[in-house]
């Protein structure tokens, strides 16, 4: 019900609260947003975000390939541009995928703002309210957000430290359909997920594809952080790769490059890419030209694969730093995942301790994690937690596991 009170500036009474659609229910503030605001405090040592380390850029260089392109190309870059993204970008995507084992052609590339856009223009155009989309247990906050904003259905699938269990997820699809409520979509991200920082193995790759092809499931595979490999000396092959038709790729220079250059993409099937350009030119009809020719040119001129092995350094640096500190100061009953890449490690706690409890508790002692319950769409996770260790420096790492220890311990004693 609308309320009668007229609204004053700075009221917190919402006067269109009875207008909302229903979807708007579903949007609501991420777990790890509602921390952000404490965790940048400087005296906190914050293993919660996950933003990659953009001052190791060559911020000269960046900046003067900016100037040169608002020069050189500024009558385009200044302009409207295409909904599906500039060719020049989508070819150097292309080349970037190839890394990964795709064939992709630049036709079936729509680049998107962030992966995020891309997740948020395949649930639009795939999901109605109710349908059924099933992901990893647990899986990307964000992704937990688009699809409430879609009103979908979440279904959990269990992970292993070899990722999906393939088995899990035939059963899964088969007692949906039984149950009238066939999965549509798998959301999956299988390389150095976000949050349990595990990977699903060369072994298990093809048998995913095979359960999700059996069951008539199209794969959306989220892959943002596939290049930030910090063991093998390549990447792994994509799901994409070996099933072009039954899987949606996205991909992103977001932890690559930069984030705030909001620059990720789409490669789709042709009937799929059809459909996302129209989404996306409802969305926002013309991508940001600029950030686009500027990460094209980026890619172009500068050399990125030594830039990527510097950032690949520095990780590996921190993620050592993470797994010694765990190992070294953690009680005993507490686990946790050994990331061979990307940003996170997840940490189950002894039974009976609850993350979200404990927050505040650690907060207190100036160290902020982000609880396991945000990952899951059914309130589960409340025994683990994810740390990231993109951000801090390898000596804050230490500090910030050495004070959750504390945190921990003090809790197992009570
Ligand atoms: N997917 C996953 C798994 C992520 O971790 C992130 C970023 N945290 C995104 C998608 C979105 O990334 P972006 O929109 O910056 O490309």
């Amino acid at each position: 019900m609308q309320s009668d009170e007229p609204s004053r500036p700075g009221s917190r009474v919402d006067p269109w609260r009875g207008h909302y659609a229903a979807r708007a229910a579903g949007m609501v503030a991420s777990e790890v947003r509602a921390l952000f605001a404490v965790a940048s405090r400087p005296e906190i040592v914050s293993l919660a975000g996950g933003m990659p380390n953009v001052a190791a850029l060559p911020m000269d260089a960046l900046g003067a390939l900016m100037a040169e392109l608002v020069a050189e190309r500024g009558a385009v870059a200044l302009q409207y541009g295409s909904a599906q993204g500039d060719l020049g970008l989508r070819e150097t995507i292309c080349e970037v995928m190839a890394a990964e084992g795709i064939d992709g052609h630049p036709d079936d590339v729509v680049v998107t703002v962030g992966s995020q856009q891309a997740l948020d223009l395949v649930t639009r155009v795939f999901v109605d309210p109710g349908d059924t989309v099933v992901t990893e247990a647990p899986t990307y906050v964000t992704a937990i957000g688009v699809l409430a904003a879609y009103q979908a259905n979440v279904v959990h699938v269990a992970m292993d430290d070899a990722g999906v269990v393939p088995e899990a997820l035939a059963e899964t699809f088969a007692r949906l359909a039984r149950e009238g409520r066939p999965a549509k979509l798998f959301y999956t991200v299988p390389t150095f997920q976000n949050p349990a920082g595990v990977t699903l193995t060369e072994e298990r790759r093809p048998r995913v594809v095979e359960v999700c092809r059996r069951a008539g499931v199209l794969v959306l595979e989220d892959n943002p952080y596939g290049l930030l490999h910090l063991d093998a000396d390549k990447p792994l092959r994509a799901l994409r790769a070996d099933a072009p038709a039954d899987v949606i790729y996205l991909g992103s220079f977001s932890k690559t490059l930069a984030p705030g250059l909001r620059v990720g993409w789409a490669l789709a099937p042709a009937a799929v890419r059809e459909k996302l350009v129209l989404a996306a030119e409802s969305a926002m009809l013309s991508h940001a030209v600029f950030n686009q020719l500027a990460v094209d040119r980026y890619m172009r001129t500068q050399p990125w694969p030594e830039q990527l092995g510097n950032f690949r350094e520095m990780y590996r640096e921190r993620r050592g730093a993470m797994l010694d500190a765990l190992e070294k100061y953690m009680p005993p009953g507490v686990s946790w995942t050994r990331p061979a890449g990307g940003f996170f490690v997840w940490v189950t706690l002894p039974e009976g301790l609850d993350s979200k409890a404990m927050l505040p508790r650690a907060i207190q002692s100036r160290v902020a994690y982000v609880p396991g319950t945000g990952f899951y769409a059914n309130g589960d996770g409340r025994q683990a937690m994810r740390l990231s260790y993109c951000y801090p420096p390898p000596e804050r790492i230490n500090d910030g596991v050495r004070r959750l220890a504390d945190v921990i311990g003090a809790e197992v004693r009570l």
